[in-house]
């Protein structure tokens, strides 16, 4: 963790989720209740439960997010829903440039910097995520896929409020593979220098996630490296004891 940086724990529910997910949501809550309150915690939703997350969720500390918006407001775009919809609904965060809908939308950096440009116009922080893949890593090319996604999924008008940044190595997403600590560290270290470069000390406090089979069995050792501000979590966000015992290693 960073000193005086607020951590973010958030969970990413994918395309899982009806009515009877809530009942997961109001377990976490009620989990988190009884721990310190030193971190922030969200959970993006299926943008079909938004709302309904977020009516739940209100009075309690969870925040409520969504996992991707369009790059307008409106306008023709059958099946989209924009930063503007999910705001109405209730979310205060969107993940924009998961690594899964990069490889099934072919989306690009340049498409995820619109999309957080318009999470940012509508009020949403939004949590860009960036990381290389298996064959990246065997390449040795790891920092110099962190360093263009980063430059170039990251909008310059990014600040420590409106986006949070998540390096998720997609080798590592729902495997039960992480980088080991040395890793994540030179990672985290390195981005943190590449946004101070650019944004100077205005960025100091930007939120850095790392995300990729975090669990309550590795969570602590995660959450202990520098510069590494809380975790994006996916699988086991599902299961209102396997985020808890996450939440614990706050
Ligand atoms: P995982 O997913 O925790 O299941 O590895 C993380 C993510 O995709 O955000």
């Amino acid at each position: 963790m960073t000193p005086a940086i607020r951590p973010l724990l958030a969970g990413n529910w994918k395309m899982n989720g009806t009515a009877s997910a809530l009942a997961t949501l109001e377990a976490i809550a009620a989990g988190i209740a009884h721990l310190p309150d030193v971190f922030d915690t969200l959970l993006c939703t299926p943008a079909t439960l938004v709302h309904r997350a977020a009516s739940a969720a209100k009075a309690t500390r969870i925040q409520i997010g969504g996992q991707d918006c369009h790059t307008g407001q409106v306008g023709a775009h059958t099946g989209d829903v924009s930063a503007d919809m999910l705001a109405d609904c209730g979310a205060r965060f969107v993940i924009v440039g998961h690594s899964e809908r990069r490889a099934d939308h072919a989306e690009t950096d340049d498409l995820v910097c619109r999309k957080a440009r318009a999470a940012i116009a509508s009020g949403l922080t939004a949590i860009v995520c960036i990381g290389e893949t298996g064959a990246e890593k065997a390449q040795g090319k790891t920092l110099a896929v962190v360093e263009r996604q980063l430059l170039k999924s990251v909008p310059d008008s990014a600040t420590p409020r409106n986006v949070v940044v998540a390096y998720e190595p997609v080798w590592a997403i729902g495997t039960g593979l992480t980088p080991t600590v040395k890793d994540v560290a030179e990672v985290h270290r390195f981005m943190r220098d590449q946004l101070s470069a650019r944004f100077g000390s205005e960025c100091a406090g930007m939120r850095l996630l790392y995300g990729g089979s975090v669990k309550g069995a590795n969570a602590h050792e995660l959450m202990g490296i520098d510069h590494v501000d809380g975790a994006l979590v996916g699988g086991a966000s599902l299961k209102a004891e396997d985020f808890l015992s996450i939440a614990r290693a706050f």
